[in-house]
């Protein structure tokens, strides 16, 4: 069987950033196990994958506009400090939640400079070209329900 539409597919997988540092990955876990095609991977991966069987191996370089987007300056917000009372001690790299017109979102801050707070929306891996390192450990045809439901079901997967 291949990996295609309306198939389930058990990957296992090794994530690394341009630098080349692990961000991810499956190894000492379970399988990522996801229904192909549902968009539950970014696009530039999922596409690779079809077709693939289980037990096959490869290496997958996905640009950043087929991963996480490119990074974009006007998802960079400058706060004040004191806009923040009540919250921990604010540091680099922090993950803050925030309000916004669209509802809740996360944000990491770039940059703290005296009470002036940079905040960063893009995404952590957006402007990343990333590297997976990928292998079929499973496949296996979706059932019915699953394809209604747009997602796994079963022992690794979870019922919403
Ligand atoms: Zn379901």
């Amino acid at each position: 069987m291949k990996a295609g539409k309306n198939t389930v597919v058990s990957l296992d997988y090794t994530l690394k950033n341009n630098a080349g540092h692990v961000m991810d990955s499956s190894e000492g876990h379970e399988p990522l196990v996801y229904l192909h095609g549902a968009g539950f991977l970014i696009p530039g991966l999922e596409r690779e994958i079809e077709g693939m069987e289980k037990g096959q191996a490869k290496t997958v370089v996905v640009q950043p506009e087929h991963a996480y987007g490119i990074r974009q300056d006007e998802l960079l917000y400058v706060v004040s400090k004191s806009g923040f009372q009540g919250e921990e001690e604010m540091v680099v790299g922090m993950q803050v939640e925030l309000d916004t017109d669209n509802g809740p979102a996360l944000a990491f801050i770039s940059k703290i400079d005296g009470d002036n707070v940079t905040l960063d929306l893009n995404h952590p891996l957006a402007g990343e070209v990333l590297t997976f390192d990928i292998k079929i450990a499973d496949i296996r045809e979706a059932t019915a329900d699953e394809i209604d439901h747009g997602h796994v079901h079963g022992p690794h997967g979870h019922h919403h």
